[in-house]
């Protein structure tokens, strides 16, 4: 049995990674990093979690697992992208990260826009003495004009996934696992975590 430790201090990505990875861990036992939070400066969701992988492994000389995600909108650029965490408060819109700022804050950029097509997208990494590994997931879909649903975190109440009635926040924890992005960076990732642990 191996102990990996996984590293994010979003208590919404740790109850998410728990359920999807709980099944695919097999025997393998995973518990949360509490070190030092590496500054995030890099360009893309893949150097991101490379980042916070890499710290966590050298904080813990465990395996390490991470997470970076957000919303990418095509009418935007690619924007928030990265930087969906800290959306308003980078704007200058909100004095601290919040969730509700930056969802409002996504409406506002996106009034009278028709092309409201996103995607959620996720880089999960694994870094341990082998070596570095990462993989993306995304899950397309397109930005409502108002919030709905109470279920999920962050951008989910104004994302409606691609075939779907429904805002990401009003589909049940299953039904979410079963399509999000941070499911199918996961799922991708526990091949090479197979290969490497058993
Ligand atoms: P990170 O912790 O730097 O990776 O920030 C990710 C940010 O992207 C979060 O704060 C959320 O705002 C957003 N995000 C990532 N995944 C999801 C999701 O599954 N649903 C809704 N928002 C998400």
């Amino acid at each position: 049995m191996t102990t990996f430790v996984l590293a994010t201090h979003n208590a919404h990505k740790v109850v998410e990674l728990r359920r999807i990875l709980g099944d695919l861990l097999g025997p393998h036992e995973l518990i949360a990093y509490d070190g030092p939070e590496p500054i995030e400066d890099g360009d893309t969701f893949e150097a991101n979690a490379l980042i916070k992988a890499r710290a966590a492994h050298a904080h813990t000389g465990l395996p390490a697992l991470a997470d970076d995600s957000g919303i990418s909108v095509d009418a935007l650029g690619g924007a928030p992208g990265i930087h969906s965490a800290r959306y308003a408060l980078l704007s200058g819109a909100a004095e601290r990260r919040d969730d509700g700022d930056n969802l409002a804050l996504l409406l506002t950029n996106l009034e009278g826009v028709d092309d409201r097509a996103a995607q959620f997208v996720c880089a999960a990494a694994l870094v341990d003495t082998d070596g570095e590994y990462v993989v993306r997931g995304e899950w397309p879909g397109s930005v409502l004009t108002a919030a709905a649903g109470e279920g999920g975190f962050g951008y989910d109440p104004i994302f409606l996934p691609d075939g779907e009635t429904r805002s990401a926040a009003q589909l049940s924890p299953a039904e979410k696992d079963a399509a999000s992005h941070r499911a199918r960076a996961f799922i991708a990732l526990t091949t090479e975590l197979r290969r490497r642990y058993g």
